[in-house]
């Protein structure tokens, strides 16, 4: 067999020297280790130790592939004798480059959780062939829950949503993040329920003085959070954004469509019925995001149902006001001729929307004021939904927490490929 080139590479763990380097059958290799640091601190009386009294059982820590083959290192901690303390209690040394617990080390335990970023437990655990439980261990290392407020940059922004965990059920949580002025989202909290007490209380135990930095609370329509913002951090502008007014409008067109699809598929003649297919994003769309094809489709759907029609304008109008609108005073007074033509068009799929608009035209108004807070809120939501359809069931909130603020802040604090940075809330 033709000799085979070999090569040498540092191995990039500090305070180790390499007493023997094998690979197994399996073709794993594992690395056996020993510290080259001659003391540590007695876990009593905390002075220095150097009287050494033996080695602890051996213990094989995974670590970062090479070359694709799995690694182990393999160490014996050293035990040191105190000859201070009055029964001369031993103390195991501990180097930084593993968590006690841990099965791995920290820089492995690092590529773990890059993997988790928008990826699910089962996943992670078979491509790494590591075991469920020991992910579970890696999250609560790595990020800790509640949040650690001194690891947050300053943020004005205050965003309150939800996510329904259950189909059908009302069983919502609510989800509290912050928004710096450069756009980046934080989560700060996912809450079990959303009653004003549980979120009022929340929101009381943010430090006082980045309370008072909260100029904006970016809020979904609900009595708890409003009420809750509204006693709390009375200072600030509430403001109903226009991605969850969007979202109340949209839903109740929606429907609409539905409906009259329902009916035509029966009063349509066999042969125009195909004009009914393929037609669900060219509705959804904005208008200037459709191809010709997609026009097409659209026209043909509307040609069939002159209420949908009349809806569809409607919603676009409500959009463009969203979208153009100068000042809360223009936009509450277009909104409102805008309502006029709703009770001409005789349409009753925005009556839920109207009915939310009474109870919080004023906060949606506030959305004029201070409109660029749209993108955030949208983006966020975004990451709701793909985490709650990825992770079905995770109904824990200290769960959803970690793995919401995995997918929201991981490539930012954990990727290789940027400043290393020390874990998001974590206590490694
Ligand atoms: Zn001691």
């Amino acid at each position: 067999m033709a000799q085979q080139p070999f090569i040498s590479i540092p191995l990039d763990i500090p305070d180790v020297r390499v007493l023997k380097t094998e690979i197994t059958k399996a073709g794993e290799l594992i690395l056996t280790v020993e510290s080259t640091l001659t003391s540590t601190t007695c876990r009593r009386c905390g002075r220095t130790l150097t009287e050494g009294h033996g080695h602890d059982e051996a213990r094989l820590l995974r670590h970062l592939p090479i070359l694709g083959r799995p690694v182990y290192l393999r160490i014996k901690p050293k035990r040191f004798r105190c000859p201070f303390c009055d029964d001369h209690p031993t103390t195991t040394q501990h180097l930084d480059w593993y968590d006690l617990k841990a099965l791995h080390t920290k820089a492995y335990e690092r590529q773990l959780i890059v993997l988790l970023i928008n990826s699910t437990l089962t996943d992670v655990a078979a491509k790494e062939d590591v075991t469920y439980d020991a992910l579970l261990g890696v999250l609560d290392r790595w990020i800790g829950h509640p949040v650690r407020w001194e690891t947050l940059p300053a943020f004005t922004t205050l965003g309150i949503d939800e996510i329904a965990l259950t189909k059908g059920h009302r069983n919502f949580v609510a989800v509290v993040s912050a928004r710096t002025s450069t756009g980046e989202v934080h989560l700060l909290a996912v809450l079990p329920d959303r009653r004003k007490a549980t979120v009022a209380a929340f929101l009381a135990s943010i430090p006082l003085a980045r309370q008072a930095q909260i100029d904006t609370v970016c809020t979904d329509m609900w009595e708890g959070y409003v009420r809750a913002a509204q006693e709390v951090l009375a200072h600030a502008t509430l403001v109903v954004d226009r991605f969850h007014v969007a979202q109340h409008y949209r839903d109740g067109v929606d429907a609409l469509r539905k409906q009259e699809l329902r009916r035509l598929r029966e009063e349509l003649p066999e042969a125009q019925r195909d004009d009914l297919k393929h037609t669900l994003w060219p509705f959804r769309k904005r208008p200037e995001d459709l191809s010709e094809l997609e026009e097409e489709r659209l026209e043909r759907l509307l040609g069939h149902s002159p209420a949908l029609r009349r809806a569809y304008r409607l919603r676009e109008e409500l959009t463009r006001i969203f979208d153009t609108a100068r000042s809360k005073a223009d936009g509450l007074r277009r909104l409102a001729f805008w309502r006029q033509r709703v009770a001409r068009s005789g349409l009753t799929c925005f009556d839920a929307f109207l009915k939310l608009f009474d109870r919080w035209g004023d906060l949606i108004g506030n959305y004029f004021v201070h409109r660029q807070s749209s993108g955030f809120v949208e983006g966020l939501n975004t990451k709701l939904k793909v985490l709650k359809r990825r992770c079905y069931g995770l109904t824990h909130v200290g769960r959803l927490f970690q793995r919401l603020t995995l997918d929201l802040d991981g490539y930012r604090h954990f990727s290789p490929w940027r400043t290393a940075q020390a874990s998001v809330h974590g206590n490694s």
